[in-house]
Protein backbone atom coordinates (compact mmCIF):
# COMPACT_ATOMS: atom_id res chain seq x y z
CA UNK A 1 0.00 0.00 0.00
CA UNK A 2 1.35 3.44 -0.85
CA UNK A 3 2.05 6.15 2.06
CA UNK A 4 0.86 9.74 1.28
CA UNK A 5 3.19 12.00 2.77
CA UNK A 6 2.97 15.79 3.32
CA UNK A 7 6.68 17.61 2.81
CA UNK A 8 6.23 20.94 4.80
CA UNK A 9 8.34 22.83 4.59
CA UNK A 10 9.85 21.18 0.99
CA UNK A 11 12.26 23.69 0.12
CA UNK A 12 14.32 23.40 3.02
CA UNK A 13 17.31 21.23 3.88
CA UNK A 14 15.01 18.79 5.95
CA UNK A 15 12.42 19.14 3.27
CA UNK A 16 14.81 18.34 0.16
CA UNK A 17 16.33 15.15 1.92
CA UNK A 18 12.63 13.96 2.54
CA UNK A 19 12.05 14.14 -1.13
CA UNK A 20 15.15 12.32 -1.64
CA UNK A 21 14.10 9.28 0.77
CA UNK A 22 10.94 9.38 -0.77
CA UNK A 23 12.83 8.64 -4.12
CA UNK A 24 14.27 5.78 -2.98
CA UNK A 25 10.91 3.80 -2.61
CA UNK A 26 7.83 5.70 -5.05
CA UNK A 27 6.09 2.89 -4.87
CA UNK A 28 5.99 2.80 -1.05
CA UNK A 29 5.35 6.46 -0.46
CA UNK A 30 3.52 9.25 -2.88
CA UNK A 31 4.35 13.18 -2.13
CA UNK A 32 0.64 14.30 -1.95
CA UNK A 33 1.16 17.89 -0.48
CA UNK A 34 4.53 20.06 -0.67
CA UNK A 35 4.42 23.29 1.39
CA UNK A 36 6.62 26.18 1.68
CA UNK A 37 7.27 29.88 3.18
CA UNK A 38 7.96 32.14 0.39
CA UNK A 39 10.35 30.54 -2.55
CA UNK A 40 7.12 30.00 -5.30
CA UNK A 41 9.59 28.96 -7.72
CA UNK A 42 11.63 26.19 -5.82
CA UNK A 43 8.69 24.54 -4.56
CA UNK A 44 7.09 25.09 -8.44
CA UNK A 45 10.30 22.95 -9.33
CA UNK A 46 9.68 20.44 -6.97
CA UNK A 47 5.84 19.80 -8.01
CA UNK A 48 6.56 19.78 -11.37
CA UNK A 49 8.57 16.91 -10.47
CA UNK A 50 6.90 14.80 -8.26
CA UNK A 51 2.87 15.57 -9.25
CA UNK A 52 1.69 15.89 -5.80
CA UNK A 53 -1.93 17.32 -5.19
CA UNK A 54 -1.26 20.50 -3.65
CA UNK A 55 1.40 22.46 -3.00
CA UNK A 56 0.22 25.64 -0.42
CA UNK A 57 2.53 28.34 0.27
CA UNK A 58 2.56 30.48 3.68
CA UNK A 59 2.88 33.91 1.97
CA UNK A 60 0.49 34.76 -0.63
CA UNK A 61 2.95 37.26 -2.06
CA UNK A 62 3.32 34.53 -5.18
CA UNK A 63 0.02 32.75 -4.87
CA UNK A 64 -0.86 33.84 -8.61
CA UNK A 65 2.71 33.60 -10.10
CA UNK A 66 2.86 30.04 -8.45
CA UNK A 67 -0.92 29.35 -10.25
CA UNK A 68 0.44 30.16 -13.66
CA UNK A 69 3.67 27.83 -13.34
CA UNK A 70 1.88 24.67 -12.66
CA UNK A 71 -1.20 22.50 -14.62
CA UNK A 72 -4.65 22.52 -13.84
CA UNK A 73 -4.14 19.19 -11.74
CA UNK A 74 -2.44 20.14 -8.84
CA UNK A 75 -4.22 22.91 -6.61
CA UNK A 76 -2.72 25.47 -5.03
CA UNK A 77 -3.30 26.80 -1.96
CA UNK A 78 -2.12 29.62 0.28
CA UNK A 79 -2.03 30.27 4.37
CA UNK A 80 -2.07 27.91 7.14
CA UNK A 81 -5.87 27.03 6.91
CA UNK A 82 -4.86 25.40 3.38
CA UNK A 83 -1.49 24.28 5.35
CA UNK A 84 -3.42 22.48 8.11
CA UNK A 85 -5.69 20.77 5.73
CA UNK A 86 -3.01 18.76 3.54
CA UNK A 87 -1.52 18.11 6.36
CA UNK A 88 -4.57 16.46 7.84
CA UNK A 89 -5.49 14.29 4.86
CA UNK A 90 -2.06 13.18 4.37
CA UNK A 91 -0.94 9.32 5.64
CA UNK A 92 2.28 11.57 7.26
CA UNK A 93 3.82 14.71 7.63
CA UNK A 94 7.23 15.01 7.63
CA UNK A 95 7.20 18.98 9.44
CA UNK A 96 10.60 20.26 7.82
CA UNK A 97 9.56 24.34 8.20
CA UNK A 98 11.80 26.32 10.63
CA UNK A 99 10.87 27.98 13.65
CA UNK A 100 7.65 28.88 15.64
CA UNK A 101 6.01 28.64 12.26
CA UNK A 102 5.81 25.17 12.34
CA UNK A 103 3.48 24.51 14.81
CA UNK A 104 0.10 24.35 13.04
CA UNK A 105 1.37 21.73 11.10
CA UNK A 106 2.63 19.80 13.63
CA UNK A 107 -0.62 20.15 15.73
CA UNK A 108 -2.96 19.74 12.41
CA UNK A 109 -1.06 16.12 11.77
CA UNK A 110 -1.33 14.86 15.75
CA UNK A 111 -5.12 16.80 15.65
CA UNK A 112 -6.13 14.37 12.94
CA UNK A 113 -4.87 11.30 14.04
CA UNK A 114 -1.81 10.96 11.83
CA UNK A 115 1.93 10.37 11.89
CA UNK A 116 4.04 13.23 12.79
CA UNK A 117 7.83 13.03 11.47
CA UNK A 118 9.09 15.78 13.73
CA UNK A 119 11.74 18.08 12.79
CA UNK A 120 10.59 21.50 13.74
CA UNK A 121 11.81 20.71 17.12
CA UNK A 122 10.23 24.56 17.81
CA UNK A 123 6.76 23.59 18.24
CA UNK A 124 7.00 20.60 20.30
CA UNK A 125 9.49 22.93 22.63
CA UNK A 126 7.34 25.93 22.93
CA UNK A 127 3.89 23.96 23.17
CA UNK A 128 4.69 20.97 24.78
CA UNK A 129 1.53 20.52 26.70
CA UNK A 130 -0.73 21.67 23.85
CA UNK A 131 1.26 19.30 21.70
CA UNK A 132 1.25 16.45 24.58
CA UNK A 133 -2.87 16.79 24.24
CA UNK A 134 -2.92 16.65 20.48
CA UNK A 135 -0.63 13.58 20.69
CA UNK A 136 -3.22 11.69 22.34
CA UNK A 137 -5.69 11.83 20.00
CA UNK A 138 -6.38 8.41 18.57
CA UNK A 139 -3.77 7.17 15.39
CA UNK A 140 -1.46 9.96 16.05
CA UNK A 141 2.05 9.25 16.31
CA UNK A 142 5.04 11.61 16.90
CA UNK A 143 8.51 9.96 15.69
CA UNK A 144 11.50 12.54 15.71
CA UNK A 145 13.40 13.24 12.62
CA UNK A 146 16.05 15.33 14.94
CA UNK A 147 18.93 12.84 14.70
CA UNK A 148 19.82 12.55 18.24
CA UNK A 149 16.05 11.82 19.28
CA UNK A 150 15.66 9.11 16.73
CA UNK A 151 18.68 7.86 18.63
CA UNK A 152 17.29 7.91 21.85
CA UNK A 153 13.98 6.51 19.83
CA UNK A 154 15.80 3.48 18.93
CA UNK A 155 18.07 2.87 21.91
CA UNK A 156 14.69 2.90 23.63
CA UNK A 157 13.03 0.26 21.42
CA UNK A 158 16.06 -2.31 22.97
CA UNK A 159 14.42 -2.14 25.96
CA UNK A 160 11.60 -3.92 27.40
CA UNK A 161 10.91 -1.67 30.24
CA UNK A 162 12.01 2.11 29.64
CA UNK A 163 11.60 3.19 32.65
CA UNK A 164 14.86 1.21 33.54
CA UNK A 165 16.61 4.10 31.28
CA UNK A 166 18.22 6.31 33.97
CA UNK A 167 20.48 9.04 32.09
CA UNK A 168 20.31 9.95 28.24
CA UNK A 169 23.26 11.34 26.69
CA UNK A 170 22.49 13.89 24.57
CA UNK A 171 25.23 14.37 21.77
CA UNK A 172 26.64 17.76 19.97
CA UNK A 173 29.08 18.16 17.47
CA UNK A 174 30.36 21.14 19.39
CA UNK A 175 29.53 23.27 16.27
CA UNK A 176 32.47 25.30 14.10
CA UNK A 177 33.69 27.06 17.69
CA UNK A 178 34.47 24.15 19.68
CA UNK A 179 37.29 25.29 22.21
CA UNK A 180 37.13 28.87 21.49
CA UNK A 181 37.35 31.21 24.98
CA UNK A 182 34.48 33.69 25.12
CA UNK A 183 36.74 36.02 24.70
CA UNK A 184 37.62 34.70 21.23
CA UNK A 185 33.89 33.95 20.48
CA UNK A 186 33.05 37.67 21.01
CA UNK A 187 34.55 38.86 17.61
CA UNK A 188 33.75 35.52 15.11
CA UNK A 189 31.50 36.70 12.16
CA UNK A 190 28.15 35.32 10.17
CA UNK A 191 30.11 33.57 7.83
CA UNK A 192 32.17 31.70 10.60
CA UNK A 193 29.33 30.75 12.36
CA UNK A 194 27.94 29.17 9.80
CA UNK A 195 30.92 26.86 8.54
CA UNK A 196 29.39 23.64 10.34
CA UNK A 197 31.91 21.20 10.54
CA UNK A 198 29.58 18.32 10.20
CA UNK A 199 26.52 18.98 9.37
CA UNK A 200 25.20 21.39 6.36
CA UNK A 201 21.45 22.68 7.36
CA UNK A 202 19.34 25.48 7.00
CA UNK A 203 21.03 29.10 8.53
CA UNK A 204 18.83 29.02 11.97
CA UNK A 205 19.59 25.92 13.37
CA UNK A 206 22.97 26.28 12.39
CA UNK A 207 23.43 29.39 14.21
CA UNK A 208 21.96 27.57 16.58
CA UNK A 209 24.73 24.71 16.90
CA UNK A 210 27.24 27.22 17.01
CA UNK A 211 25.51 28.64 20.32
CA UNK A 212 24.58 25.33 21.83
CA UNK A 213 21.36 26.85 22.18
CA UNK A 214 20.45 23.88 19.44
CA UNK A 215 21.46 20.93 22.19
CA UNK A 216 19.86 23.02 24.70
CA UNK A 217 16.85 23.06 22.88
CA UNK A 218 16.78 19.26 21.77
CA UNK A 219 17.30 18.49 25.75
CA UNK A 220 13.77 19.99 26.23
CA UNK A 221 12.83 18.08 23.31
CA UNK A 222 13.95 15.10 24.56
CA UNK A 223 12.18 15.27 27.63
CA UNK A 224 9.06 16.29 25.44
CA UNK A 225 9.18 13.18 23.94
CA UNK A 226 10.38 10.46 25.90
CA UNK A 227 9.54 12.07 29.83
CA UNK A 228 5.71 11.99 28.90
CA UNK A 229 2.93 9.73 28.21
CA UNK A 230 3.65 7.38 25.15
CA UNK A 231 4.79 3.74 24.37
CA UNK A 232 8.51 4.50 25.06
CA UNK A 233 8.03 6.32 28.17
CA UNK A 234 10.85 7.31 30.85
CA UNK A 235 11.15 8.56 34.35
CA UNK A 236 13.79 11.25 33.19
CA UNK A 237 14.22 15.16 34.05
CA UNK A 238 16.62 17.57 33.28
CA UNK A 239 18.91 15.83 36.12
CA UNK A 240 19.33 13.01 34.03
CA UNK A 241 19.79 14.49 30.91
CA UNK A 242 23.88 14.64 29.97
CA UNK A 243 25.30 16.76 26.99
CA UNK A 244 28.47 14.87 25.54
CA UNK A 245 31.03 16.64 22.52
CA UNK A 246 31.54 14.39 19.92
CA UNK A 247 32.89 15.88 16.99
CA UNK A 248 32.78 13.31 14.98
CA UNK A 249 29.13 12.90 15.23
CA UNK A 250 29.02 9.59 14.29
CA UNK A 251 26.92 8.39 17.61
CA UNK A 252 23.55 10.32 17.79
CA UNK A 253 22.93 9.88 21.39
CA UNK A 254 22.58 6.99 24.12
CA UNK A 255 20.78 5.54 26.56
CA UNK A 256 22.51 4.17 29.75
CA UNK A 257 20.04 2.06 31.79
CA UNK A 258 20.06 0.81 35.75
CA UNK A 259 22.49 -1.98 35.42
CA UNK A 260 25.43 0.49 33.66
CA UNK A 261 24.72 -0.25 30.52
CA UNK A 262 25.07 1.84 27.64
CA UNK A 263 23.16 1.70 24.34
CA UNK A 264 24.33 3.55 21.50
CA UNK A 265 22.98 4.42 17.82
CA UNK A 266 25.73 5.24 15.07
CA UNK A 267 25.62 6.27 11.34
CA UNK A 268 27.52 8.68 9.76
CA UNK A 269 26.07 12.17 9.99
CA UNK A 270 22.98 11.69 7.62
CA UNK A 271 19.75 13.22 8.08
CA UNK A 272 18.18 10.90 5.43
CA UNK A 273 18.25 7.99 8.10
CA UNK A 274 16.26 10.11 10.60
CA UNK A 275 14.21 10.94 8.15
CA UNK A 276 13.88 7.62 6.39
CA UNK A 277 13.44 5.96 9.93
CA UNK A 278 10.13 8.45 10.87
CA UNK A 279 8.62 7.53 7.71
CA UNK A 280 9.42 3.47 7.51
CA UNK A 281 8.80 3.32 11.90
CA UNK A 282 8.27 0.24 12.90
CA UNK A 283 9.77 -1.13 9.75
CA UNK A 284 12.76 0.16 8.27
CA UNK A 285 14.06 1.51 4.86
CA UNK A 286 15.80 -0.59 2.39
CA UNK A 287 18.17 1.71 0.97
CA UNK A 288 21.55 2.92 3.41
CA UNK A 289 21.96 6.18 4.50
CA UNK A 290 25.25 7.43 6.21
CA UNK A 291 26.22 3.59 6.95
CA UNK A 292 29.70 3.21 8.81
CA UNK A 293 32.22 1.50 7.25
CA UNK A 294 33.68 -0.83 9.85
CA UNK A 295 36.51 -2.27 8.24
CA UNK A 296 38.34 1.33 8.14
CA UNK A 297 39.86 2.64 11.22
CA UNK A 298 38.32 5.40 13.19
CA UNK A 299 38.42 7.54 16.64
CA UNK A 300 35.47 8.69 18.11
CA UNK A 301 35.90 10.66 20.81
CA UNK A 302 33.35 12.46 23.88
CA UNK A 303 34.42 15.85 25.76
CA UNK A 304 32.31 17.75 28.34
CA UNK A 305 30.47 21.04 26.55
CA UNK A 306 32.13 24.41 27.77
CA UNK A 307 28.87 25.61 29.69
CA UNK A 308 30.81 29.41 30.08
CA UNK A 309 31.44 30.10 26.85
CA UNK A 310 28.69 28.62 25.53
CA UNK A 311 25.99 30.10 27.84
CA UNK A 312 22.69 29.21 25.83
CA UNK A 313 23.01 26.04 27.03
CA UNK A 314 22.25 26.46 30.47
CA UNK A 315 19.85 28.86 29.62
CA UNK A 316 17.86 26.38 27.25
CA UNK A 317 18.22 24.16 30.57
CA UNK A 318 16.92 26.59 33.03
CA UNK A 319 13.91 27.21 30.54
CA UNK A 320 13.06 23.78 30.94
CA UNK A 321 13.23 23.10 34.48
CA UNK A 322 10.80 26.53 34.63
CA UNK A 323 7.98 24.60 32.07
CA UNK A 324 5.02 26.63 31.21
CA UNK A 325 5.73 28.82 28.32
CA UNK A 326 9.53 29.45 30.15
CA UNK A 327 10.53 27.12 26.71
CA UNK A 328 8.70 29.38 24.72
CA UNK A 329 9.77 32.97 25.54
CA UNK A 330 13.25 31.04 25.03
CA UNK A 331 12.88 29.33 21.55
CA UNK A 332 10.80 33.20 20.75
CA UNK A 333 13.89 35.28 22.02
CA UNK A 334 16.36 33.10 20.04
CA UNK A 335 14.53 33.19 17.19
CA UNK A 336 14.52 37.24 16.71
CA UNK A 337 18.17 37.29 18.32
CA UNK A 338 19.91 34.49 16.04
CA UNK A 339 17.35 36.52 12.62
CA UNK A 340 19.19 39.74 14.22
CA UNK A 341 22.75 38.03 14.31
CA UNK A 342 22.26 36.65 10.45
CA UNK A 343 21.53 40.45 9.69
CA UNK A 344 24.92 41.65 11.76
CA UNK A 345 22.96 43.61 14.07
CA UNK A 346 23.47 41.94 16.89
CA UNK A 347 27.08 40.04 17.35
CA UNK A 348 27.16 36.33 18.14
CA UNK A 349 27.96 36.43 21.66
CA UNK A 350 24.65 39.10 21.97
CA UNK A 351 22.44 35.97 20.89
CA UNK A 352 22.56 34.86 24.43
CA UNK A 353 22.47 38.06 26.12
CA UNK A 354 19.01 39.03 24.40
CA UNK A 355 17.16 35.57 25.24
CA UNK A 356 18.36 35.90 29.41
CA UNK A 357 17.44 39.24 29.62
CA UNK A 358 13.79 38.01 28.20
CA UNK A 359 13.83 34.52 30.15
CA UNK A 360 14.24 36.86 33.36
CA UNK A 361 11.04 38.00 32.27
CA UNK A 362 9.25 35.51 31.94
CA UNK A 363 5.67 35.91 33.30
CA UNK A 364 5.30 32.68 34.79
CA UNK A 365 2.81 31.84 32.26
CA UNK A 366 1.42 27.63 32.23
CA UNK A 367 1.16 27.21 28.30
CA UNK A 368 -1.70 24.95 28.35
CA UNK A 369 -3.76 26.30 25.86
CA UNK A 370 -2.80 27.11 21.99
CA UNK A 371 -3.98 30.78 23.06
CA UNK A 372 -1.30 31.56 25.97
CA UNK A 373 1.18 29.77 23.79
CA UNK A 374 0.45 32.26 20.87
CA UNK A 375 0.43 35.12 23.56
CA UNK A 376 3.55 33.78 25.17
CA UNK A 377 5.65 33.71 22.23
CA UNK A 378 3.99 36.98 20.95
CA UNK A 379 5.09 38.87 24.03
CA UNK A 380 8.83 37.32 24.06
CA UNK A 381 9.42 38.46 20.39
CA UNK A 382 8.05 41.85 21.90
CA UNK A 383 10.66 41.69 24.85
CA UNK A 384 13.51 40.13 22.52
CA UNK A 385 12.95 43.51 19.90
CA UNK A 386 13.23 45.91 23.40
CA UNK A 387 16.25 43.63 24.41
CA UNK A 388 17.91 44.64 20.86
CA UNK A 389 17.19 47.91 20.57
CA UNK A 390 18.87 48.09 23.81
CA UNK A 391 22.20 46.46 22.23
CA UNK A 392 25.83 48.14 22.47
CA UNK A 393 25.93 46.71 18.81
CA UNK A 394 24.53 49.35 16.14
CA UNK A 395 24.07 48.26 13.13
CA UNK A 396 26.73 47.08 10.91
CA UNK A 397 30.16 47.12 13.14
CA UNK A 398 30.04 43.09 12.00
CA UNK A 399 32.87 42.63 9.15
P1 LIG B 1 15.54 25.53 6.18
O1 LIG B 1 15.68 26.96 6.48
O2 LIG B 1 16.52 24.88 5.27
O3 LIG B 1 14.07 25.24 5.58
C1 LIG B 1 12.92 25.77 6.16
C2 LIG B 1 11.66 25.45 5.34
O4 LIG B 1 10.54 26.05 6.00
C3 LIG B 1 11.67 26.01 3.91
O5 LIG B 1 10.98 25.13 3.05
C4 LIG B 1 10.86 27.31 4.05
O6 LIG B 1 10.22 27.69 2.82
C5 LIG B 1 9.84 26.91 5.09
N1 LIG B 1 9.35 28.06 5.85
C6 LIG B 1 10.08 29.10 6.34
N2 LIG B 1 9.28 29.97 6.99
C7 LIG B 1 8.02 29.48 6.92
C8 LIG B 1 6.76 29.92 7.39
N3 LIG B 1 6.63 31.07 8.06
N4 LIG B 1 5.66 29.15 7.15
C9 LIG B 1 5.79 28.00 6.45
N5 LIG B 1 6.96 27.53 5.96
C10 LIG B 1 8.05 28.25 6.20
O7 LIG B 1 15.51 24.76 7.59
P2 LIG B 1 16.01 23.27 7.94
O8 LIG B 1 17.45 23.28 8.24
O9 LIG B 1 15.48 22.31 6.94
O10 LIG B 1 15.28 23.05 9.34
C11 LIG B 1 13.90 22.81 9.43
C12 LIG B 1 13.57 22.33 10.84
O11 LIG B 1 14.19 21.07 11.05
C13 LIG B 1 14.08 23.25 11.95
O12 LIG B 1 13.16 23.24 13.00
C14 LIG B 1 15.38 22.59 12.40
O13 LIG B 1 15.68 22.85 13.74
C15 LIG B 1 15.02 21.11 12.21
N6 LIG B 1 16.19 20.25 11.97
C16 LIG B 1 16.92 20.42 10.86
C17 LIG B 1 18.03 19.61 10.63
C18 LIG B 1 18.84 19.75 9.36
O14 LIG B 1 19.73 18.94 9.12
N7 LIG B 1 18.58 20.73 8.52
C19 LIG B 1 18.38 18.64 11.57
C20 LIG B 1 17.59 18.49 12.70
C21 LIG B 1 16.49 19.29 12.90
MG1 LIG C 1 19.77 17.45 16.21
Amino acid sequence: MTTTVAVAGSTGSIGTQTLEVIDTDPERYRVSALTAGSSWEAVAEQALHYRPDVVVLADKTNHAALRQALPAQIAVAVGSDALESVVADADVTVNGIVGFAGLPATLACLEAGKRLGLANKESLIAAGPVVQKARRTPGAELIPVDSEHAAIHQCLRGTSDPRRITRLQITASGGPFRGRTADELASVTVKEALAHPTWAMGPKITIDSSTLMNKGLEVIEAIELFGAPSDLETELGFDDIDVVVHPQSIVHSMATFSDGSTIAQLSNPNMRGPIGYALAYPDRLGAPFGEVDWAQPMTLTFEPPDRTAFPCLDLAFAAGRIGGTAPAWLSAANEVAVEAFLDERISWSEIAVVVEQVLTLHDGGMGETLESVLEGDRLARVRAHEALSRSSHPQGTQS
